[in-house]
């Protein structure tokens, strides 16, 4: 079967979706995007997503493409069609086609394009030996609450923790404090208590991130939305991040530095069966 996209109200073959060199997504990265996981078929904090897709187009003044029942409606399509069972739907909406010029075109429609991909469990090496990650200095804009297609500092980034043999680039502020993975957010844990930067525009608010938050609280685990320094990184008990790529994976050294025994610590395998049971992939 081969799989199929959406393109600006059509089901396409993946191979030929195409949009117009004039989209000023490709031109000014003048978009937003979301990436929703899909668990067992079902779509995962589905209104979460769409209420972040909402407030990203609405900080640049770019008009939703649709409304959120049809947007539903193309996502479950995409699933059905594509045969998805685990994966991520994409969604990108850009302002739209417009001849080159910076300034808001008058009078263009945004642009939508959806892509389904279908995903192996995560590799059960990284949930049980975990992974390591870099610090880098943040060099991103003072608007990272907005999930906006323009990612080269995070594109950046993630190659150079690749080159350095880690997973992912923990972004790091002027103050020394972490903001963030490049697709990621940050996490450690220090005497029993989970801390994550809190929200604000250093950081894009991650949808895994909100519902680990949820789910602590409900489960009676200690956490504090407080920002942490590297310093503090290199000395808590257990680090981990969390994405919709990627749910929860534990960090077992920071810039080659153990954390607490370099193993997934115990409040972080708490939370991740607590987590993958929301989800409903643990069976
Ligand atoms: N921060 C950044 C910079 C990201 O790109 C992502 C993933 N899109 C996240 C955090 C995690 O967000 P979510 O849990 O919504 O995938």
């Amino acid at each position: 079967m081969s799989k199929i996209s959406y393109v600006n109200g059509r089901y396409i073959a993946h191979r030929h979706a195409v949009v117009h060199i004039e989209d000023r997504g490709y031109q000014f990265a003048d978009g937003v995007y979301e990436v929703i996981p899909i668990a067992k078929e079902r779509i995962v904090d589905g209104d979460a997503h769409m209420d972040r897709l909402e407030s990203s187009l609405s900080a640049l003044r770019i008009a939703m493409p649709a409304s959120r029942t049809v947007l539903n409606t193309i996502i479950q399509e995409l699933i059905a069609i594509n045969g998805l069972k685990n994966g991520l739907i994409y969604i990108q909406v850009t302002r739209g086609v417009a001849p080159r010029d910076h300034k808001f075109p008058r009078l263009t429609k945004s642009a939508l394009i959806m892509t389904a991909k279908s995903t192996k469990p995560i590799a059960r090496d990284l949930l049980e030996n975990g992974v390591s990650v870099i610090t880098i200095p943040d060099l991103r804009w003072k608007r990272c609450d907005i999930k906006s297609v323009s990612l080269l500092p995070n594109v950046l980034g993630k190659q150079k923790a690749i080159e350095h043999g880690a997973f992912e680039s923990w972004q790091v502020d002027a103050d020394g404090n972490v903001t963030e993975g490049t697709s990621t957010n940050a996490w450690i844990v220090k005497d029993g208590v989970i801390l994550t930067r809190p929200r604000g525009p250093e950081i894009l608010g991650g949808i895994t991130r909100e519902s680990i938050i949820t789910l602590a609280i409900k489960n009676g685990l200690p956490l504090r939305e407080q920002a942490f320094s590297v310093a503090e990184a290199y000395e808590a008990d257990e680090a981990f991040l969390t994405s919709s790529g990627n749910y929860i994976l534990p960090v077992i050294r920071i810039d080659e530095k153990p954390i607490g025994s370099a193993r997934p610590g115990r409040i972080t395998q708490n939370i991740l069966k607590i987590y993958r049971e929301y989800v409903g992939l643990l069976d």
